[in-house]
């Protein structure tokens, strides 16, 4: 593919690697943000309903901030890392690690936030020193087209280039050769983007999805867990990555939690959802029958209502759920909750530990010891102690799954990083030179022994 080629020369002539460069393209990328604001606002409106607020808050916003940390603090991320420990026979040596940027890089961006899960990878790729291709969604062509008109005004194609398009082009590019490749999207996918990468040996990154369990034991806040779980899950019609897939409540407190979200529902939404303007859609037919099917025989005890011609569905929660209902086979990624209630903490962890490890958890406790219960024994990407999502917006955090929820971490230093190769080098010494490693008698192997123990 020709712009990988044109990619790959721009980076071995050394265009991407001078900080001052990094800088001033950053800078770039958030001036061109804000003149492309309200086309950005109007596709993600378009594509998906998202209100204005949501849009500035989870794609635009956040993604300003993530930029302008970077820059904050790029100069300090790229120098040479001092190892100043090393074990006695480096003596006069030194050691350091130099973060040394892949080369062609590529981006493969998923709809649900997809102004965002593009360019924050693409600000770490920047920041490192890369070129990048991204390939934005093909189920939000709006914000796909205004990502890549802005990207095409902002930089050389040699730097950065967008590949719009569906699942064709997106094999088409990973039969490429990349030296990095940054994958969001679902874990079906991301298997075949890792077995691609294998091909050429290139390191991924997978940022991928699954359950995510939310616990609310007897002793939690319950307004606040209501309220901030309500806010987790119904927020862009729940199809974030890290929304509360389903709640676990402790049976002595769940007919109180349930009457608590019902009314955060209420104050957030209103009492009626789907005739609300600034409510997010479901993204496609597709997504949307899927979803509904979910609801056949649950028992929907809020919302439950949708409206097939906007495709929309109220925000809703099931009680009485099983794990063999298919509720609970797959990832919701919808506004459906399903609750499930438990009397033994135990029983809730074992459940949750026998399924893949899910890309979040979150826990609604003001007790320590069952915080650190959980903690110790579920294996999880990321998750908040009595929030939701919150973690996802700390820049100084890593953010990614583990197991089938996914490989690698991103955000502020930690996208610096995943994009940098971590070069470590010693510096030796001309000064002098021990001879203990040249000489093979056995009074040597009697000092190495003592001191490569
Ligand atoms: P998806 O895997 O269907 O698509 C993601 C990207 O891969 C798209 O650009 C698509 O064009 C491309 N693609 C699709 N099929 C492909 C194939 N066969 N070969 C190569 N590329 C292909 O995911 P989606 O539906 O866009 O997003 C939803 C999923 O993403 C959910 O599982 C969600 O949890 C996950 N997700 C994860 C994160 C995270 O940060 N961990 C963030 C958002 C979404």
């Amino acid at each position: 593919m020709e712009v990988v080629n044109a990619q790959r020369k721009f980076f071995h002539d050394q265009k991407t690697k001078p900080v001052e460069l990094r800088l001033l393209r950053l800078k770039a990328l958030y001036c061109g943000i804000l003149k492309y604001e309200q086309q950005l606002t109007e596709a993600l409106k378009q594509d998906l309903n998202k209100s204005a607020f949501d849009s500035y808050t989870t794609e635009i916003g956040y993604t300003l901030k993530e930029i302008s940390h970077t820059i904050k603090y790029l100069e300090r991320w790229c120098k040479p890392k001092k190892v100043c420990k090393a074990p006695i026979y480096f003596v006069g040596a030194k050691s350091y690690i130099i973060n040394e940027p892949y080369g062609v890089t590529l981006i493969i961006a998923p709809w649900n936030y997809p102004f965002q899960l593009a360019i924050v990878p693409l600000i770490g790729a920047l920041a490192a020193g890369n070129t990048a291709i991204v390939k934005p969604s093909e189920l939000t062509p709006n914000v796909s087209k205004a990502l890549s008109v802005m990207l095409e005004e902002l930089f050389p194609a040699e730097l950065v280039a967008v590949v719009e398009g569906g699942k064709e082009v997106s094999e088409s590019l990973l039969r490429q050769k990349f030296d990095y490749i940054f994958f969001t999207g679902s874990t079906e996918v991301g298997k075949i983007v890792m077995e691609s990468a294998a091909k050429n040996l290139v390191p991924v990154t997978l940022e991928l999805g699954g359950k995510s369990p939310t616990i609310v034991h007897k002793d939690a806040n319950l307004p606040l867990a209501a309220r901030r779980i309500a806010w987790g899950k119904f927020l862009n019609a729940g199809q974030t990555c890290v929304a509360p897939d389903y709640v676990y409540v402790h049976s002595e407190v769940k007919k109180e939690f349930l009457v608590l979200l019902k009314e955060e529902i209420k104050k957030m939404y209103g009492v009626s959802p789907l005739q609300n303007k600034d409510y997010t859609r479901i993204i496609h037919k597709k997504h949307f029958d899927r979803l509904t099917s979910l609801l056949t025989g649950a028992k929907v005890v809020i919302g439950g209502e949708s409206d097939e011609g906007n495709l929309l569905i109220e925000p809703t929660v099931l009680d009485q759920v099983t794990w063999c209902m298919p509720v609970m086979k797959e990832e919701i990624f919808g506004p459906i909750l399903p609750t499930m209630e438990y009397d033994d903490i135990q029983v809730a962890i074992s459940e949750i530990v026998s399924k893949p490890k899910p890309l979040a958890l979150y826990l609604f406790t003001e007790s320590k010891k069952i915080e650190d219960n959980i903690l110790r024994n579920i294996s999880f990407g990321g998750g908040c102690i009595n929030d939701t999502l919150y973690h996802l917006t700390q820049p100084y955090l890593s953010f990614g799954g583990v197991g089938e929820s996914g490989m690698g971490s991103y955000h502020g230093e930690y996208s610096f990083q995943t994009f940098s190769h971590q070069k470590s080098i010693v510096k030796q010494t001309t000064k002098f030179d021990i001879s203990l490693r040249y000489r093979s008698s056995k009074e040597m192997l009697k000092i190495m022994r003592k001191l490569l123990k």
